[in-house]
């Protein structure tokens, strides 16, 4: 068995050693932007370059090296009929779950006042929350949606979900398919994005959802820069019906130096760190399932191409 690593990393051997450990009897490969074909079965990857597929030709499945395969979708030659198989979980959406809930939390508590107060010297209580006052939405119930609405509700949040198919999740108000969005956007004041970007959730963030939040809206995107209309948040504070924003990823990134983005008290910006790619859990589960489909078992976290996600 081949395994070609394609991954812009300066040192591709922090993933080709363990992968060599955890697939002892595999060939393992860096890819050469200059080299011949190495006719490899398996590829991982990340963002890879176009020429990855017309040298490879004898690839069996290439395995993405994150759950959104955005990227991996918009190479131009990517064999319509290869298997995709995505990142499944491996540790993001725990450190997804305690993300959102901190974002929410400077919200709901009052944290930016209290460091205020700090600075100033001011001690001084406000009145508990009330959580009925902070319902939040949660847009997709895949591995990451699922585990920030259970960490929610497991706090006593008011958490409805949002997904492409029916959902049962205890402890939250589900809602499906477009139909049922406005019923979903109107019943949440928090709005967090956990949806994958394909050609139905592009631009889904926009003046026409957002303005059917509830007032003092705050929004938390931690799907894609490309959900959101960046225009029509700035506009939603604007007008007040939004109160801030968490945003983890944009359009552009980095983001530029020059973005109004930057230079609003309302937004929090992060550089696309709210689930990073763990490389042991990443290595163990592709390593297990590469082992498997060599093996001629089903695995999961194949990709439906017409679906997007
Ligand atoms: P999953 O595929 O497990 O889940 C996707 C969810 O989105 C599903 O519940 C799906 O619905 C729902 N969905 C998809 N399309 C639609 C639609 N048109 N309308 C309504 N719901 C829809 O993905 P993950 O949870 O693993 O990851 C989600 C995304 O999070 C990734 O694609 C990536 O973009 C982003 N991400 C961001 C990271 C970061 O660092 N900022 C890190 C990791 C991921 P259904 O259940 O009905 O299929």
């Amino acid at each position: 068995m081949k395994v070609l690593f394609v991954a812009g990393d300066p040192k591709p051997e922090r993933w080709t050693v363990p992968i060599k450990e955890l697939l002892p009897e595999a060939e393992v490969h860096v890819w050469d932007a200059n080299g011949p074909a190495v006719d490899a079965d398996y590829a991982i990857v990340w963002q890879p370059p176009e020429q990855l597929f017309e040298r490879e030709k004898k690839l069996k499945a290439v395995f993405n090296l994150g759950a959104g395969i955005d990227g991996l979708l918009a190479v131009p030659n990517l064999p319509p009929q290869l298997p995709i198989v995505r990142l499944e979980d491996a540790g993001m959406s725990a450190q997804m779950a305690e993300y959102v809930l901190h974002q929410l939390l400077e919200a709901s508590r009052g944290m930016e006042t209290y460091r205020e107060q700090q600075r100033q010297g001011i001690w001084k209580i406000h009145r508990p929350i009330k959580r009925s006052e902070w319902p939040v939405g949660v847009m997709g119930l895949g591995h990451i949606g699922k585990r920030v609405a259970r960490t929610l509700a497991g706090l006593d949040y008011r958490v409805n979900g949002w997904a492409r198919s029916k959902h049962d999740l205890e402890g939250v108000s589900t809602f499906s398919g477009t139909e049922n969005l406005p019923d979903f956007l109107q019943s949440t004041r928090v709005l967090v994005n956990t949806l994958p970007l394909t050609d139905e959730t592009r631009d889904i963030l926009n003046q026409q959802h957002l303005s059917q939040l509830m007032p003092n809206a705050v929004v938390i995107n931690v799907g894609r820069g490309e959900h959101l209309v960046e225009e029509d948040l700035i506009k939603a504070i604007e007008d007040g019906h939004v109160a801030r924003a968490s945003l983890d990823v944009f359009r552009q990134e980095p983001l530029p130096a020059d973005h109004p983005f930057w230079q609003r008290p309302e937004i929090t910006i992060t550089p696309h760190i709210s689930a990073r790619t763990l490389r042991d859990a990443t290595l163990e589960q592709i390593t297990g399932k590469i082992q498997a489909h060599h093996n001629g078992q089903p695995i999961s976290g194949i990709v439906d191409p017409s679906r997007g996600y």
